[in-house]
């Protein structure tokens, strides 16, 4: 019943403004503003008819047709949980048609406020006027955003302050003509929701390697899609030249572009924040051509209980292993259980210790440890005399550093005891980073070693477990423990009696495995350390497999180098790609 009358108000106003009746059209206005008691809105709108009465108009007409359903016909379509938190209930219940609606083909008169060039969805979404976060609209107009979208929300009353008529729903992409509060269902708004909300099929996902097309930005300045600069919020350089060098990870890149693959991970901003860049930046049809990472740093400062923040200058190195580890604790991984991350970035080494204190001269204890990133020693900074330090600049080669895991050298532990390591799982990306940062008595020491390498085929053959290197280890078990073994490896547990030929057929299994792994491997990129401890700053390069370009990337600025320099710099994290 009280629905019905309603209506029958709403019709007097349409018939009042198709009479021209100004007064006769206030009148009504009137009645159904106290109906409403809500003085404010009465007062908004007799403004708005007297400006644009013609357009007034045309959009009460349309308020009575289906197309105001489909605003309310979209509410109720939402989960019952999302419903809860919609703090609206939508005006258009006062105007319910009679009949369903039959489609959404129309056109909005306001759409042409919309300015795109000030549209930024990086910014946190976040209310401006009540710092609240849920149900928040970007106006469309001047790029603000704002809680609503009913009476007395922020985004209806900017809407009524304003005239700025068009709205994005931050989370779930609709678009809202307010106050009067309709839906838009309109194909040319298909850029905006993608830019806030990038998709990405199989196939572009697959061409993202293959194709290198430049995108044309509204700016007028051309953009090569996956080679984006970043903004430096307030020196999160350490956090922008990490993240830039990981984008370059294909499988990582690949999982993160596609939100099914993390769906179930309701409670980790950080994965979430972390896919939504890995989509802008990728995103062909983006407004801009860099992106400012505001919601993956805040979600790093949450996760990381300040650990890492903004207006800090934080530690690349600490950060990046940090933010591997806790992806890789927020999407469900442990030490036992595999994710994206350890699948990408996990290797091991074998540690074998030996002249242990207390124990048998010739017993070799061994111990397999797993690692996300190889952190390898400098060699010591030379002494300088005075006056020479400008120009000798030590350098080392990759293979010397790397020579710690060749089985042979040792490193002497703190009880007397040696150390001989080798890898013995080669991750499909291997991360090498350097210790360039010694805690002195008064300060941080930093080694600026120049550390030479090959860019394209380094060669891990010689660091890689042996099949012999097997051997010593497999004669400390027992028969039992050689036949579980074999069976894991596939051999025919069977087929020996002597303990001597289980320990020989495993190793020839083992050969056999080994064989097949590739070894070679080719930098993709490296971050770079700068100056002092504190006062300096990072920057990375970055290899575009689309069209093999390395690039040198600070923060938004991002140019095309060549391979001989992406070597020669104080290099701290290095990622290198299996082949
Ligand atoms: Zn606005």
């Amino acid at each position: 019943m009280a629905e019905e009358k309603k209506e029958t108000k709403n019709d007097e106003i349409v018939e009042a403004e198709e009479k021209g009746d100004e007064k006769a059209e206030e009148k009504a206005e009137e009645k159904k503003a106290e109906s409403e008691e809500n003085t404010e809105v009465k007062q908004e709108v007799k403004v708005e008819v007297k400006e644009e009465p013609i357009k007034v108009k045309v959009e009460r007409k349309r308020r009575r047709d289906d197309v105001l359903e489909t605003a309310l016909l979209d509410d109720d379509q939402l989960p019952p949980l999302k419903r809860k938190f919609e703090d609206e209930t939508p005006p258009v219940k006062f105007f319910r048609a009679s009949k369903m609606p039959s489609s959404a083909g129309y056109e909005c008169p306001f759409l042409d406020q919309i300015n795109r060039r000030i549209l930024d969805f990086d910014n946190r979404k976040l209310c401006s006027e009540t710092m609240g976060s849920l149900n928040v609209y970007a106006c469309l107009v001047c790029g603000k955003y704002f809680q609503g979208r009913t009476r007395g929300t922020p985004a209806y009353s900017h809407a009524l302050k304003s005239s700025h008529k068009m709205y994005i729903h931050l989370a779930d992409s609709r678009i809202f003509c307010l106050p009067e509060d309709y839906e838009i269902k309109d194909a040319t708004l298909g850029d905006i929701k993608h830019n806030l909300h990038p998709t990405f099929t199989g196939e572009e996902i697959k061409n993202l390697d293959v194709t290198a097309s430049y995108s044309h930005a509204l700016d007028g300045n051309d953009f090569l899609p996956g080679v984006l600069g970043f903004n430096d919020i307030a020196d999160s350089h350490w956090c922008n030249s990490v993240v830039q060098g990981l984008l370059k990870v294909q499988p990582l890149r690949n999982f993160f572009i596609k939100k099914e693959n993390y769906e179930k991970v309701t409670d980790s901003e950080l994965v979430h924040k972390f896919g939504e860049l890995v989509r802008k930046y990728h995103n062909p049809r983006g407004f801009k051509n860099h992106i400012s990472p505001h919601e993956l740093l805040q979600a790093v400062l949450d996760r990381s209980q300040k650990r890492f923040e903004v207006g800090k200058n934080c530690d690349p190195l600490d950060f990046m292993s940090w933010f591997l580890h806790a992806l890789h604790e927020d999407l469900g991984g442990s030490k036992k259980k595999g994710t994206i991350i350890s699948d990408v970035f996990q290797g091991q080494v074998r540690a074998d210790t030996t002249e242990i204190p207390g124990k048998p001269f010739q017993l070799h204890e061994y111990k397999h440890i797993p690692f996300m990133h190889l952190l390898l020693d400098l060699p010591e900074m030379p002494l300088f005399k005075d006056g020479h330090q400008e120009k000798f600049i030590p350098q080392c080669s990759l293979t010397d550093l790397l020579n710690k895991f060749d089985g042979n050298k040792f490193e002497a532990q703190k009880d007397g005891a040696k150390r001989f390591f080798r890898l013995s799982k080669l991750p499909k990306y291997l991360i090498v980073s350097f210790r360039r940062f010694t805690e002195g008595v008064f300060s941080v020491e930093k080694n600026t070693t120049i550390v030479n390498c090959v860019i394209k085929g380094l060669d891990l053959n010689l660091y890689t477990i042996k099949p012999e290197d097997y051997r010593a280890p497999l004669n400390q078990l027992e028969v039992p423990a050689l036949k579980a073994k074999l069976k894991k490896l596939k051999g025919n547990p069977n087929k020996h009696v002597e303990k001597g030929d289980f320990v020989q057929a495993v190793i020839d299994c083992k050969r056999k495995t080994l064989r097949k792994k590739k070894k070679k491997f080719d930098l993709i990129a490296n971050v770079i350390h700068y100056g002092h401890y504190k006062q300096g700053t990072n920057k990375s390069f970055a290899f575009n497999q689309a069209n093999q370009q390395w690039y040198d990337m600070h923060d938004l600025h991002v140019e095309e180098t060549i391979p001989q320099l992406v070597s020669v710099a104080e290099s701290y994290i290095q990622i290198w790609k299996r082949r």
